[in-house]
C-alpha cells in the first residue's frame, strides 16, 4: 500500500457495491479469490505484527452486530457487519457489510469500501487456503452444505485454489440449490443436486458447511463423518449458533484463527475451554503441522477474523491506482488553518 499525499487526505476513495461488482469482473472472479486468497496468506504469515482482539459483538434475538478492528502498525483496518438469519424471509440479506483502511501516522482514512460482496469473497478464499493446508491430496469433491449468498463464493474458490472437480450441493430450501446450480454452470465443475445431507457427503474429501439458523444446529452427525475428510465448518460463528454435533469435534483435529474469538462463537464452544486447537497461521507459518495422516479428519472451524477482512481492504486498495472503481468522498474536514475548525464552517455559509 502506498499512502496518499496531504492534499488528498480530505477525500477518500469508496468502492460501492456497483464499482465491486465492476472491479471482480474486471479482474475475474475466479483470479480475485486466487490472489485475495494469497494477501489473507501473507497477512497469516506475519501474525505476530498484528494487533489482535476478538470482535465486538451486539447480539439481539434478531441477530448480531459486530465490529472487527485490526492493524499491522502501519495501516488500522475496521469491518462492521451483521449476522440475521431471519433477514432473507424478508427479502433482505443474512450478512452486510462495509469497512474501512486507515493510515496509523496520521490516523485519516484511506479506503471505504462495501464489504458485503468482500466479505463473502475473503470468507471463500480463507476457506480455501485452509483447505490448500489441511484437506487430503488429490481432493477433487466438495459437498455443498447451505446454498446461500456464500455457497457460489466458496464453491469457486476450493475449484481455483484446490483443485475441486466435482460438487455437490444440498440445501433444506430447494430453491436455494438451484439458485446456486444455475449460477455455477459454466465454471467447469460437475454439478449434482442432493436429496440429503447424507447423499451429498458421499464421496466428498472436503465437506463445507455454511448454512444459517441462530441455534445449536446438527447439519452433520458424528455417524455421517468418515475417516480422512476436511470439515469446513463456516456457518455457526456466534455464540449459540454452531452446526456440527460435538462427537465430530472430539474425532477432528481442529484449527482455528483466533482462539479467544473462536472458542466464544465456533463449533469449539461445545468444548472444553481447554481442548486443543491449531492457529492456522502456524500451520502457514511452518511452525504447526497440517495433515499428517490420510486418515486425519481435519475442521478449519472458520468463524472470519479481522485480519481476513484487513487483508481484502487491502487487497482493494492495491487495485484502485489507475483504474475507475472509486469515487472520492468528501469525509474529512481540512481547515486551512488546522485549528480554526470553526472558520471552515463558515465556507457552508449562505
Ligand atoms: P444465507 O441466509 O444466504 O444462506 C444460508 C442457507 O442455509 C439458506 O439457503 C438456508 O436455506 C440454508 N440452511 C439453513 N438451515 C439448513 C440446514 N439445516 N441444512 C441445510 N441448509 C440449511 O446465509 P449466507 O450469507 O450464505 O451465510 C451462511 C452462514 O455463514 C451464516 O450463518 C453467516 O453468519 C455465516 N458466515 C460466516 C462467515 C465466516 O467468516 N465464518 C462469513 C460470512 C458468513
Amino acid at each position: 500500500m502506498k499512502h496518499a499525499q496531504p492534499s488528498d487526505l480530505a477525500y477518500v476513495p469508496f468502492v460501492s457495491v456497483d464499482n465491486m461488482m465492476k472491479l471482480v469482473h474486471h479482474i475475474g472472479i475466479e483470479q480475485v479469490l486466487s490472489e485475495l486468497s494469497g494477501y489473507i496468506e501473507d497477512d497469516f504469515r506475519r501474525w505476530q505484527l498484528f494487533d489482535k482482539v476478538a470482535r465486538v459483538a451486539s447480539h439481539s434475538t434478531e441477530g448480531v452486530i459486530e465490529l472487527m478492528p485490526t492493524s499491522d502498525g502501519e495501516v488500522y483496518g475496521f469491518k462492521y457487519v451483521n449476522g440475521h438469519p431471519a433477514n432473507m424471509k424478508k427479502g433482505l440479506q443474512t450478512v452486510t457489510a462495509f469497512g474501512l483502511l486507515a493510515d496509523v501516522a496520521s490516523g485519516y482514512p484511506v479506503l471505504l469500501s462495501e464489504m458485503t460482496i468482500l466479505t463473502a469473497l475473503r470468507t471463500a478464499a480463507t476457506s480455501a487456503m485452509a483447505a490448500k493446508h489441511l484437506a487430503p491430496a488429490g481432493a477433487t469433491t466438495l459437498a455443498m452444505i447451505g446454498n446461500g449468498a456464500q455457497s457460489e463464493f466458496q464453491a469457486l474458490a476450493m475449484k481455483t485454489i484446490c483443485g475441486i472437480t466435482d460438487l455437490r450441493l444440498y440445501d433444506v430450501d430447494s430453491a436455494a440449490t438451484a439458485k446456486c446450480r444455475a449460477n455455477l454452470e459454466g465454471f467447469g465443475m460437475t454439478l449434482t443436486t442432493c436429496k440429503t445431507p447424507q447423499e451429498a457427503i458421499q464421496g466428498a474429501q472436503i465437506i463445507t458447511t455454511c448454512t444459517a439458523d441462530k441455534q445449536y444446529a446438527t447439519i452433520l452427525t458424528d455417524n455421517m463423518i468418515g475417516a480422512g475428510v476436511h470439515i469446513n465448518a463456516i456457518g455457526g460463528d456466534c455464540p449459540g449458533k454452531t452446526e456440527l454435533h460435538r462427537d465430530i469435534l472430539l474425532r477432528s483435529d481442529i484449527f482455528v484463527e483466533y482462539p479467544p474469538q473462536t472458542r466464544v462463537e465456533g463449533e469449539i464452544q461445545q468444548l472444553e475451554a481447554d481442548h486443543p486447537v491449531t492457529e492456522m497461521w502456524q500451520v502457514v507459518n511452518g511452525e504447526a503441522a497440517g495433515r499428517t495422516s490420510a486418515a486425519q479428519i481435519t475442521l478449519f472451524d472458520g468463524v472470519g477474523f479481522a485480519t481476513e477482512d484487513f487483508s481484502a481492504l487491502r487487497y482493494v486498495y492495491d487495485q484502485l491506482e489507475g483504474g475507475n472503481f472509486h469515487q472520492y468522498l468528501d469525509m474529512v474536514a481540512d481547515p486551512d488553518d488546522p485549528r480554526d475548525l470553526f472558520g471552515m464552517v463558515q465556507r457552508a455559509k449562505g
